[in-house]
């Protein structure tokens, strides 16, 4: 038998390490110690009765934060990408039509995906403006879509987008709509059956300030009716819903089948995310983030910052986006900021890159005494980092 010739590397001999951060960028978010707690209980088997219920318990917490009563309602074993290809794979087949709206960099990431795929894909582009409804409705019209993309909250241009009628509309050109609310869950109004959304996703690791890793989806009956009568299987074996819906208990079936083994501990904390969010209740969320955000954008404007979305309506309440102040390089502020204060802000995403610094306060870390830590911070930054006098 040959013996090893690599030795252990020197770094696994040394323990772990991790600094302590301010996490006040687009996410993750700090996790609070209740929900970093309930991450750290003994592990039990993904396929054990109690893990069962602690499941049905995610999907009922689930159904209150979308606001549905959509049995087809889990969370997947996955980031808020997973969800993502999840709902495009299950929902569309190959030479189907898809029209995405592009305001920011999600928007993209859909079109891409799509595209892979196979799939005809129509695109709308706005750069960090809202669509109209007008618009979506000619474009539903004349392409005849199975499914249309909107992201609710543009975390890379900090834009909540407006829901109401979209659905309808959706509907009216027997069309899904497929909303994406990773930055937007439990920071801002948004009603899945009453909106008259299909399929809707977010991600744990925001507003939920679980670890990332899980990702809360729910689908429709109208959604569900097209995904399970298709011709052709998904192309993802592991995303497949037929499977995943066994897996939670939402096909009917007497028994779950192994299909994959799930992150155990992700849904531990994924389930007391949800608890706290259902104890505290969606509307006082909803208005304690609108409140925070409202006291920063002040402070902010009073520094002399430009906030990127003009109107305030407009305003993802989670994540707010600042155009670069002129005289500075943006990532030697966000460099600065880290380095002095322990403190992460990030510079956009995608299309906004080079364009704005974001800020996100969500959930457990949107409070006053963070904002005034983050008006501090970019005080202190703008004192320090100034390049020129413009
Ligand atoms: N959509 C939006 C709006 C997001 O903000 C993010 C994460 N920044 C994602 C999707 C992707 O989520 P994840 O990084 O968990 O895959």
């Amino acid at each position: 038998m040959s013996s090893v010739t690599i030795p252990p590397p020197a770094c696994m001999l040394r323990p772990l390490e991790v600094p302590f951060r301010y996490l006040f960028g687009p996410g993750p978010s700090n996790v609070p110690p209740r929900i970093l707690a309930a991450g750290g209980r003994p592990i039990i088997g993904h396929m054990h009765s109690e893990m069962f219920g602690i499941m049905n318990d995610i999907k009922k917490g689930i159904q209150y934060a979308f606001q549905t009563s959509n049995n087809m309602t889990l969370a997947m074993s996955g980031s808020g990408h997973t969800a993502m290809e999840c709902a495009v794979f299950n929902i569309v087949e190959p030479g189907e039509s898809v029209l995405v709206a592009i305001n920011g960099i999600w928007g993209e990431r859909v079109a891409e995906i799509a595209e892979r795929m196979g799939m005809k894909l129509i695109i709308k582009i706005m750069p960090a403006h809202s669509f109209v409804i007008l618009h979506i409705l000619q474009a539903l019209a004349k392409y005849k879509p199975v499914l249309f993309f909107l992201t609710h909250g543009e975390s890379s241009a900090g834009l909540v987008h407006p829901m109401d009628g979209v659905g309808d509309i959706c509907h009216k050109y027997n069309c899904l709509l497929l909303v994406d609310s990773v930055a937007s869950l439990g920071a801002a109004p948004l009603l899945m059956d009453q909106q008259n959304i299909d399929i809707l996703y977010t991600g744990s690791q925001k507003a939920l300030n679980a670890p990332p890793g899980t990702a809360p989806v729910s689908f429709s009956e109208r959604a569900c009716h097209k995904m399970f009568n298709r011709k052709t299987k998904p192309v993802s074996y592991l995303l497949d819903m037929t499977h995943l819906s066994n897996y939670w208990g939402n096909d009917g079936k007497p028994e779950r089948i192994y299909h994959h083994t799930g992150p155990v501990s992700g849904f531990f904390a994924l389930r007391e995310s949800l608890a706290i969010l259902a104890e505290m209740g969606l509307e006082n969320s909803w208005s304690h983030h609108t409140e925070i955000a409202e006291y920063l954008w002040k402070g902010l404007e009073d520094l002399g910052l430009k906030l990127f979305i003009k109107d305030k309506d407009l305003r993802l309440p989670s994540v707010t986006t600042i155009a670069i102040p002129e005289g500075y390089d943006w990532k030697e502020l966000l460099a600065y900021i880290m380095k002095h204060h322990r403190i992460e802000f990030t510079g956009g995403l995608g299309p906004s890159v080079g364009m704005v610094l974001r800020i996100g306060l969500m959930g457990y870390n949107c409070n006053k005494a963070n904002a005034a830590m983050v008006l501090a911070a970019l005080e202190d930054a703008l004192k320090q980092c100034r390049k020129s006098k413009a």
